[in-house]
């Protein structure tokens, strides 16, 4: 059985012509699947009965397994997803007046090992697949669709944060078929703009990415010299910041938005002292010479969100008031993350699932809330799907 989640528009097409299929086929196939939710091939009521009966009985629409769903207080929802062999990853839905966003994860914990993030404490288990990293979304949108009340058409999801667990330019052939079926017209039609690849800085993807699917970029620095953040980041060691902003240059050059997010974890007595923060403004700004040509982007300090074996603590709320004033009298435009879902653990770098270890998974499991689990989408409505529109 080949799960159709796996296929991105294109890839699909040729599926359905190695089927004997047209290729157009295939985009009314995938607009079943992606606009409208639906699993069940005998639904599907414009493809043709010998074109079902094919697909019946050679692929699926397989979703990811539910161990378990928190909702908090601030209406941020967290799923775990058993994605087998003890590996579980976690998916976070972020409501805001106007938007939803949803927060993706890439891979089963993650090889790069940031001293101050949950996943990498976990250490590396496997890449996603495509269709899991698909799933997710296809999964989140679908049941919130449900749950909303919305009708065909609108959409619960508008913007898509690959900031889960994992780095997606280590995982990046997978990724990037599930970013055309993002933005596709057909499938999700997420606007380039609010798909955001947040990266711990693989330099020679960033210059892949920029030439295969550009969308916009946030690079997670967190360190103002090389020195610190090869402490934080060991990446760094690889991918020193100047080869790393230059690839962020580049980028922008075919980039959707024409700024890069740059994310900073504030780290009390680590990070967030002022000098660091004029360091890290002249390297931003930089001063006009080939030397030093800083970069166009707006700033995102992150509170640290603490777990147990980090050893780490959040800066003082005035400490990172003053770190983002130095920014801010800079010029550089800065924000400072409101963290979200804090009783359910599901903000920044607090992702941890379980990798690895089929017994906590199955603790967890046994814990869970129960949830509902919507039926199979077999509901016949006939016709092609309608064209994507934003929420009201
Ligand atoms: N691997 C990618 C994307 C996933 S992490 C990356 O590193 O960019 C998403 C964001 O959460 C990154 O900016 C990361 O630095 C940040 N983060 C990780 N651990 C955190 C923590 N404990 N508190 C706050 N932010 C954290
Ligand atoms: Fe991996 Fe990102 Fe966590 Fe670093 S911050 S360990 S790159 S998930």
């Amino acid at each position: 059985m080949v799960n159709l989640l796996q296929f991105d528009r294109s890839a699909l097409g040729d599926w359905c012509e190695q089927q004997g299929e047209q290729a157009f086929r295939a985009t009314q196939l995938f607009r079943w699947i992606h606009q409208r939710g639906e699993r069940d091939f005998a639904a599907m009521s414009n493809l043709a009965k010998s074109f079902r009966d094919k697909l019946v009985a050679s692929a699926e629409v397989a979703g990811l397994a539910v161990a378990s769903e928190q909702v908090a207080e601030d209406g941020t929802i967290k799923w775990l997803f058993d994605v087998g062999a003890g590996d579980a990853v976690e998916t976070v839905f972020i409501p805001e007046t106007g938007r939803g966003t949803l927060c993706i994860s890439s891979q089963a914990g993650c090889a790069v090992n940031c001293r101050f993030c949950a996943t990498g404490h976990q250490g590396f288990s496997r890449n996603l697949s495509t269709a899991e990293i698909v799933a997710q979304l296809w999964h989140a949108e679908f049941e919130l669709r449900r749950r909303l009340g919305l009708r065909d058409g609108e959409r619960a999801i508008t913007n898509v944060v690959m900031m889960g667990m994992g780095e997606p330019l280590q995982n990046y052939a997978n990724l990037v078929p599930a970013l055309r079926t993002m933005l596709d017209d057909h499938g999700y039609g997420l606007s380039r703009r609010r798909v955001t690849v947040s990266t711990s800085g693989v330099v020679p993807m960033i210059d892949r990415l920029r030439d295969d699917c550009p969308v916009a970029l946030a690079v997670s620095l967190h360190a103002p010299d090389d020195a610190l953040r090869d402490e934080l980041v060991p990446l760094n060691r690889k991918y020193p910041i100047a080869e790393l902003l230059a690839s962020a240059r580049r980028y922008l050059e075919r980039a959707p938005r024409d700024f890069i997010t740059i994310e900073y974890c504030m780290l009390d007595g680590v990070n967030d002292a002022p000098a660091q923060a004029e360091a890290l403004l002249a390297l931003l700004r930089g001063d006009g010479t080939a030397a030093n040509p800083g970069l166009p982007c707006k700033v995102n300090l992150i509170p640290f969100n603490p777990f147990a074996a980090s050893g780490l603590k959040r800066s003082p709320a005035a400490r990172v008031a003053a770190f983002a004033a130095v920014l801010q009298d800079g010029g550089i435009v800065t924000t400072i993350r409101r963290t979200r879902g804090d009783d359910i653990a599901a903000a920044c770098g607090q992702l941890a699932g379980e990798v690895q270890d089929r017994t906590r998974v199955a603790e967890r499991r046994a814990r869970a809330v129960p949830v509902h689990v919507a039926p199979p989408v077999s509901r016949r409505r006939g016709g092609e799907a309608v064209a994507p529109g934003r929420r009201p």
